[in-house]
């Protein structure tokens, strides 16, 4: 069997979870004990856990992602969300500290927050993330609520923090979808920017499968354009998409098996030092 990292997973086992629609939209149970037998099942050796968006403007304390992570039998690793504000921010560096061992990188809610990408509240994060080769995620493109805001959340917004940080690793989560040549135009330029293919795809509409040879036309138009699928790192975004649609995904993709590893696990176990 091949082996898969799933470097994009919520979960809370919280009732004023957010993300509880999509997990009834797609039939999910949305717990651990449902997580971790899916990721047996399918040969998922590691994931990274982020925090789920709470009912209001909330999102699940990290500390919490930590012991979900701690009862996942090191399948779970933990990514820390900061959020923007001076306290939130020294916050996330002084847990990422304490769980030094942990912690494999941070998130940042580009769309969701009041905030822009180089927003000064976090400066001093950037500086920590560079210093301890800690990746940090950004979501970017299309949001889970409609009062999310686009502009924030557009790839392009990260090529200024790009060229100032060239030693940050940069990943764009959900391929800045819809703007696949917006984010393929990223990866090929900057040697730290990187994308997620998580959270593509959801619940079963009418033109679902049209839809998703369009996703992976657009992914693999970007590695074409990319020259390689060094920069391309799988992801499903639990429990937004199911785990058959996002390998379903892959396995679409008009790409080189031996990319397609790459994508699935070696460029994950490479950026996250999994
Ligand atoms: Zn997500």
């Amino acid at each position: 069997m091949q082996k898969i990292i799933d470097a994009h997973i919520h979960l809370s086992e919280r009732r004023d979870d957010a993300l509880i629609r999509f997990a009834r939209m797609n039939s999910l149970r949305y717990t651990l004990d449902e997580l971790m037998g899916t990721m047996q099942r399918l040969g998922i050796e590691h994931g990274l856990l982020l925090s789920p968006p709470m009912q209001g403007a909330s999102i699940l304390p990290n500390d919490e992602i930590i012991r979900l992570c701690r009862r996942s039998g090191g399948k779970l690793a933990p990514v820390i969300t900061v959020e923007p504000t001076p306290r939130e921010v020294r916050a996330a560096i002084k847990l990422a500290e304490e769980n030094k061992r942990e912690v494999r990188a941070f998130k940042v809610r580009l769309g969701y927050v009041k905030a822009s990408v180089e927003s000064p509240v976090f400066s001093g994060f950037y500086d920590y993330a560079e210093s301890q080769g800690l990746p940090v995620l950004f979501h970017t493109g299309d949001t889970a609520f409609s009062t999310g805001d686009l502009v924030r959340a557009h790839p392009l917004t990260l090529d200024g923090l790009a060229n100032k940080r060239e030693e940050m690793t940069i990943i764009l989560c959900h391929f800045g979808n819809p703007w696949f040549e917006d984010t393929a135009e990223l990866i090929y330029k900057h040697p730290n920017v990187y994308a997620d293919i998580s959270g593509l795809t959801t619940g079963q509409g009418v033109y679902a499968e049209k839809y998703s040879e369009w996703l992976a036309r657009k992914i693999s138009e970007a590695i074409y354009f990319a020259g390689n699928a060094e920069k391309v790192i799988f992801g499903t975004d639990y429990p937004v998409t199911r785990h058959s649609d996002a390998l379903a995904l892959v396995k679409k993709l008009d790409v080189d098996e031996r990319d397609k590893e790459k994508i699935l696990w070696q460029n994950a176990q490479r950026v996250f030092s999994l």
